[in-house]
């Protein structure tokens, strides 16, 4: 039986989107403009698809001018590029997300560099990843699940994450490496392992935070995680569940999830954890956008 608490990351994840929510209809009633958030899908990708209709409509649900654009998978360079660029010139377009994985044939960070960083709600230009590694989180968009996870952590802990032993397992740019960057902003001594971690059990057992962002199927084992430690499980894997039915699947995360609540004083489950905080910090990030770009006050920081 699990002797950690559960971190609901669905109902803080709505608490959040409410208060989002409140906040655009009062810059509605303000200014009588929304946030715009324009979201662009090249291609087919049947996740990529759910992910993005599930951004238009938490966007839609906040109140906010929400547009999907739609490109065939063989659009050229050139038209993605040219999407971007109108939507950067769009003063109704206050965030821009650009869907990952783009096509084989399309330069990722080519496309990701033309986004406006003042329009950058997925946090990934190059100015917004310096502004965070230079420890300035407030002027910064910064990437939505890290910063999700860091949420979940101060609901957990208050506002006391100073001094604690945190190892992030996973070194990604969109993960593991902005994760570390706000901790190490909120005064955790950060230690980032990845594949060629030497002792990896020992290194996570040092943690009193562990954040896991592998892709590995339940990697990280129970008794890896030192007593009372915070587990927040980035990971979505998706393995056969036979005992469902011929077929059948269901998601895991990167953390043998009832072994590690025997240890954990708090962890996220999968789902239901850090995975619907994504899509509600998707919401801030495009708040915050729009705010700057109407060069009005920031609300108050939500993390
Ligand atoms: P990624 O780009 O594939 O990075 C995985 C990281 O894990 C790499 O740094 C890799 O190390 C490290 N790694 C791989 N095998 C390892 C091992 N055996 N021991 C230690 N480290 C190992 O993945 P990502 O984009 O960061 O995503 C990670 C997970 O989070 C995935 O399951 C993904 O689906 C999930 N995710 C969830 C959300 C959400 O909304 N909840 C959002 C994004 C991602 P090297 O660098 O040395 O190769």
């Amino acid at each position: 039986m699990p002797q950690a608490q559960i971190i609901d990351g669905k109902a803080i994840a709505e608490s959040v989107r409410g208060e989002i929510t409140e906040r655009a209809a009062k810059l509605l009633s303000e200014t009588g403009k929304r946030p715009g958030l324009a979201v662009v899908l090249v291609g087919e990708d049947p996740a990529s698809q759910v992910y993005v209709r599930n951004k238009d409509r938490a966007a839609e649900a906040c109140g906010f001018h929400s547009v999907k654009h739609t490109m065939p998978a063989d659009s050229s360079e050139d038209a993605v590029l040219g999407m971007v660029d109108q939507l950067n010139n769009d003063p109704d377009i206050h965030g821009i997300l650009v869907q990952l994985p783009l096509p084989g044939h399309i330069d990722e960070s080519k496309v990701l560099r033309l986004i406006k960083p003042e329009k950058d709600v997925d946090g990934f230009h190059p100015i917004n990843v310096g502004l965070l590694t230079a420890g300035e989180r407030d002027s910064a968009l910064v990437p939505c699940t890290p910063a999700g996870s860091l949420v979940l952590l101060k609901r957990t802990f208050g506002d006391t994450l100073s001094g604690k032993n945190a190892v992030v397992v996973g070194r990604s740019n969109i993960v593991g490496k902005p994760m570390a960057s706000l901790l190490l902003q909120e005064s955790c001594t950060v230690t980032i392992a990845h594949s060629r971690t030497k002792d990896l059990p020992d290194v996570v057992r040092a943690a009193d935070i562990v954040v896991a962002a592998v892709g590995r199927p339940e990697m990280i084992k129970g008794d890896w995680i030192k007593p009372g430690a915070t587990v927040i499980d980035v990971g979505i894997n998706r393995i056969p569940a036979p005992e469902k039915g011929e077929g059948k699947s269901r998601l895991v995360g990167d953390v043998a999830f009832d072994e590690a609540a025997e240890h954990a004083g708090a962890i996220t489950p999968v789902p239901g954890g850090v995975g619907p905080m994504t899509i509600a910090m998707l919401m801030v990030n495009t708040l915050t956008a729009a705010r700057r770009l109407m060069g009005l006050p920031e609300d108050e920081p939500l993390f």
